[in-house]
């Protein structure tokens, strides 16, 4: 997808001055804010597309650039950041997210005076950084989400230090006490807004809220607490499941920084089409193909279901365009017991080519009283 225009972005002229910029941005990232659109994908794009937005022109040096050369002119520059992982917002614009990580208080406590609880608020009390959510796409037959399916999947992921614990410190005595903070583990900011003058009080970056620092890292990690690794993991997907569903695994993604909690797994189900199937709700339709004399006369046939082949009978005089229902024989329901139908739409077979023989036979059929279609 092409890039939007940065200014278009924040809603601002090519003139906009730096304060109208970071009023547009604060608007924007209040309205995105994750807090405000739990799970939300669509917010969550739009909440990173107006920080990059904002981190470029609100920096003089690279809106210059940008202005000269789009968004090729900061490719390659050391200093653009971008951003991947929300938490990063939080932390890179701590003027305007109020200096905390994993969500920040600032920016609501202005609007609603604060007392917020959410995710984000528990999260940043705890030590370390939180890690970021994994998303896994899981292809899946009609057959595996009838009956259910354990999946093994490998991927990379960020898991705890194991010879740290995930300290991140060489030693429990390798720390000293953090000198930003003095050992609070707060950083108390008088700042002044386009609201007013207001005293936040944050969560040392330099120790995130700690008070204490690594005064020794560990080798294995360099002090992070978790390393890049592979791992194995299995999925257990429940009967059921629909196309683009989603399940989390809550705290299988990456492990955070120096004991942050770990982020989830986000699995995505993808169905894959079938072969003779197709699904509707919990119920599958199969296109069964019946001669014209197996129609008029009856019979009894073998097709196709999700757990083997399945014996139908077929009355005399059955009309193509039925559904004739076997009962229970499509998916189970996820949330309740039972599970939907088979449903096989009676069609009938013409033959685009046949020989002279039958030709014949065909032509004495269709001079029959009974044969002949009322019209
Ligand atoms: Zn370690
Ligand atoms: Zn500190």
């Amino acid at each position: 997808m092409a890039k939007r225009d940065y200014y278009e972005v924040l809603g601002v002229s090519k003139d906009a001055s730096q304060d109208e910029i970071k009023k547009a941005y604060r608007k924007l990232a209040m309205k995105y804010h994750p807090d405000r659109n739990p799970g939300d994908k669509e917010a969550e794009e739009k909440f990173k597309e107006a920080a990059e937005a904002y981190e470029v022109l609100s920096d003089p040096d690279k809106r210059a650039k940008y202005d000269r050369f789009g968004h090729g002119g900061l490719k390659g520059d050391p200093s653009f950041h971008g951003f991947t992982d929300i938490n990063d917002i939080f932390s890179h614009f701590s003027d305007i997210f109020g200096g905390s990580f994993g969500g920040g208080g600032s920016i609501f406590d202005d609007f609603f005076g604060g007392g917020r609880s959410s995710a984000h608020s528990s999260t940043r009390r705890a030590t370390g950084t939180p890690g970021s959510d994994l998303r896994i796409t899981l292809k899946l037959t009609l057959e595996e989400i009838a009956k259910g399916t354990t999946k093994k999947v490998k991927l990379k992921r960020y898991e705890v230090c194991d010879v740290c614990g995930g300290t991140g410190a060489s030693s429990p005595s390798a720390f000293k006490t953090c000198q930003v903070c003095g050992g609070s583990g707060e950083i108390r900011q008088v700042s002044r807004s386009i609201f007013g003058q207001f005293v936040n009080i944050a969560p040392c970056k330099n120790c995130n809220g700690t008070g204490k620092v690594i005064s020794d890292p560990c080798k294995k990690c360099k002090g992070e607490g978790r390393i890049y690794t592979e791992a194995t993991i299995n999925i257990n997907v429940p009967p059921g499941v629909t196309d683009n569903s989603y399940m989390t695994l809550r705290g299988e993604g990456n492990a955070g920084k120096n004991g942050g909690p770990a982020g989830d797994i986000i699995v995505i189900f993808k169905e894959l089409p079938h072969e003779y199937f197709i699904r509707e709700g919990d119920n599958i339709i199969y296109n069964l193909y019946l001669s014209y004399p197996e129609l008029v006369l009856g019979t009894e046939v073998e097709v196709p279901t999700l757990s083997g082949r399945a014996k139908l009978k077929i009355e005399p005089g059955l009309q193509p365009g039925k559904y004739l229902k076997m009962r229970e024989k499509g998916i189970p329901h996820l949330h309740s017991h039972g599970a939907g139908d088979q449903l096989v739409k009676v069609n009938v077979h013409v033959p685009k080519h046949i020989n002279s023989r039958e030709r014949e036979l065909l032509k004495e059929l269709s001079k029959m009283p009974n044969i002949q279609a009322p019209r």
